[in-house]
């Protein structure tokens, strides 16, 4: 049956994506089933999405009251979810304001739109470039696309919007040199996700808050992907001493429903007027139920602290594996965000995996990433490490048997 529903996607799906040929059915906190009733422990959560796990029984539960409840007026009216949403939020961090929209794409957009409305609104015409980071990812819409620091995603689709300057990450004197008098923010992620899992160097975040604060540019957090706990605290940002005036989310703030959010101080929100920007589901009432309920979870049970111990010691279990083969590179990453670089073949590992029941997916080609639910446990990771242990050994062997052959 999965093979004909398979055969069909391939057929009648944009192809945009090289899927793993498994047809999932089933998920269940770190674990799910496929429709050959094969179950795996999932280090992937929908691309660090479900920080949760699966079918959270709390989530569903809120959800499924929502649904018999109100799901979406626009944003003309005045829900109580979204209102709870954005009061949780704000609470937890710098911002003041929120804007809710359903991507991080549409997130960053928002902040991109900001920052140039914000100095508009002040007088200052001419404030509109954004210095962005290579290796960076912020998004596929044509706004974000132009600010990515990664020459794949934009391929093709030239011309491009203007406006965008790039450095390189942990480059404190070329973002000196690059912010102008036409910049009106510095745009990264703390810590790069897609461009392979890359940690800011001790002191980078707090040198850019400074340069941003000396330039009166605006720092724009990037926290679609290191955001909800994933790196250990809530926000990525909060480990060290810096805060952005804006920040964007999306991916794991609904724990798989699709909602983003841009969140900013109050005097940059004011670049934002009544007409200014908009979206149709933006904080509709039924995904911001279940966004709140995350939210309460992550509190009320310290996800974010079981994300730091664990993430801790499933570091150091990588790390232990790279002392053990030379093909690992490097072990990178914090909390659950967490890398591994190999010298080749990253697919052949994700599939030997796959086959040994668990997902893990491979970026950059060769950085196998590990970004499980936050809710995983020892004995989980324990398994996965001696799974790579078991595929490591095979593809050392293979390879110390070709170098043979080759001589
Ligand atoms: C995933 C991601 C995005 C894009 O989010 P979409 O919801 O796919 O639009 C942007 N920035 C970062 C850092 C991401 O990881």
């Amino acid at each position: 049956m999965s093979r004909s529903i398979i055969e069909k996607a391939d057929r009648v799906i944009f192809a945009t994506y090289q899927r793993q040929p498994v047809l999932i059915q089933k998920g269940e906190g770190c674990r799910v089933w496929d429709s050959e009733g094969r179950t795996y422990t999932d280090f992937v959560a929908g691309i660090a999405v479900c920080n949760l796990g699966h079918a959270h029984p709390r989530i569903a539960k809120v959800l499924s009251e929502q649904a018999r409840t109100l799901w979406h007026v626009s944003n003309l009216y005045y829900t109580q979810p979204q209102v709870e949403l954005a009061s949780y939020l704000v609470k937890k961090c710098f911002a003041d304001r929120v804007f809710f929209c359903n991507s991080g794409a549409e997130a960053n957009e928002a902040a991109i739109k900001l920052a140039r409305r914000y100095f508009k609104e002040k007088g200052e015409k001419d404030r509109y470039r954004i210095v962005a980071m290579e290796q960076s990812f912020h998004g596929r819409t044509m706004a974000t696309l132009s600010a990515t620091g990664q020459e794949k995603v934009k391929s093709g689709f030239a011309p491009l919007l203007d406006g965008f300057d790039f450095v390189p990450f942990n480059d404190i004197e070329a973002l000196r040199r690059k912010i102008s008098g036409s910049t009106c923010a510095v745009l990264m992620e703390p810590i790069q996700g897609e461009g392979g899992i890359r940690c800011p160097e001790a002191g980078f975040l707090e040198s850019v808050r400074r340069l941003c604060d000396e330039t009166r540019s605006l720092l724009i957090f990037d926290e679609i992907q290191t955001g909800m706990g994933r790196t250990g605290r809530l926000f990525a940002h909060q480990h060290f001493n810096v805060e952005p005036d804006i920040m964007t989310l999306a991916k794991a703030l609904g724990n798989g429903l699709p909602i983003g959010a841009m969140l900013a101080r109050e005097t940059v929100a004011g670049g934002f007027g009544p007409g200014s920007h908009a979206s149709t589901f933006g904080g509709t009432p039924i995904v911001c139920a279940a966004s709140l309920e995350v939210l309460k979870i992550m509190d009320e049970e310290k996800v974010p602290e079981h994300c730091a111990e664990i993430g801790a010691y499933f570091k150091k279990q990588l790390e232990e594996l790279k002392d053990k083969y030379e093909f690992i590179e490097d072990v990178r990453g914090m909390g659950l965000l967490l890398g591994m670089k190999v010298k080749e073949e990253g697919d052949a590992i994700v599939g030997a995996c796959r086959d040994r029941g668990f997902l893990i997916n491979c970026i950059q080609g060769n950085v196998l990433r590990f970004v499980p639910p936050l809710i995983i446990e020892k004995e989980e990771i324990d398994s996965l490490i001696s799974c790579l242990d078991d595929v490591l050994n095979m593809l050392t062997r293979k390879r110390d048997g070709h170098s043979r052959g080759d001589m």
